[in-house]
């Protein structure tokens, strides 16, 4: 039987997206052998720098993307979720984003909220 790759979410609010894309770049060697969800937007930047990646796009975060995150969270779907959140801006899905955080917290799924966590998280799964 087929195992499944290992999946991780990566999102990035507006501000953050092009560091999100320079930090999967950095990373994309080890992003290969692993299954991506991302949010829309986020997703189709990734996409267009590394088009080899496995990535799954999900909803726009502002449209239930970081909902859709937190349900995959839920079902222990995720061995982490990076999220590239830009704490300067208002955002109108702020709920959406309490709560994608709030489940990864009851899962206990690894939960990076920037570049230095992210780091950290990659190196722990490759462990
Ligand atoms: P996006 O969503 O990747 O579709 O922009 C991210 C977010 O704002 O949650």
């Amino acid at each position: 039987m087929a195992t499944e790759p290992t999946a991780i979410a990566l999102i990035a609010h507006d501000n953050y997206k092009s560091a999100a894309v320079a930090w999967a770049q950095r990373n994309a060697a080890a992003l290969a052998g692993l299954r991506l969800y991302c949010t829309g937007t986020t997703g189709g930047r990734i996409e267009e720098i590394l088009p080899s990646l496995q990535v799954t796009k999900l909803l726009s975060g502002p449209m239930g993307g970081d909902q859709q995150i937190g349900a995959l969270a839920a079902e222990k779907r995720l061995a982490g979720i990076l999220f590239f959140i830009d704490p300067l801006t208002a955002h109108p899905h702020d709920v959406d984003v309490k709560a994608l955080i709030r489940l990864a917290i009851v899962h206990q799924t690894p939960l990076a909220l920037n570049e230095a966590t992210a780091d950290a998280v990659l190196a722990h799964l490759l462990g």
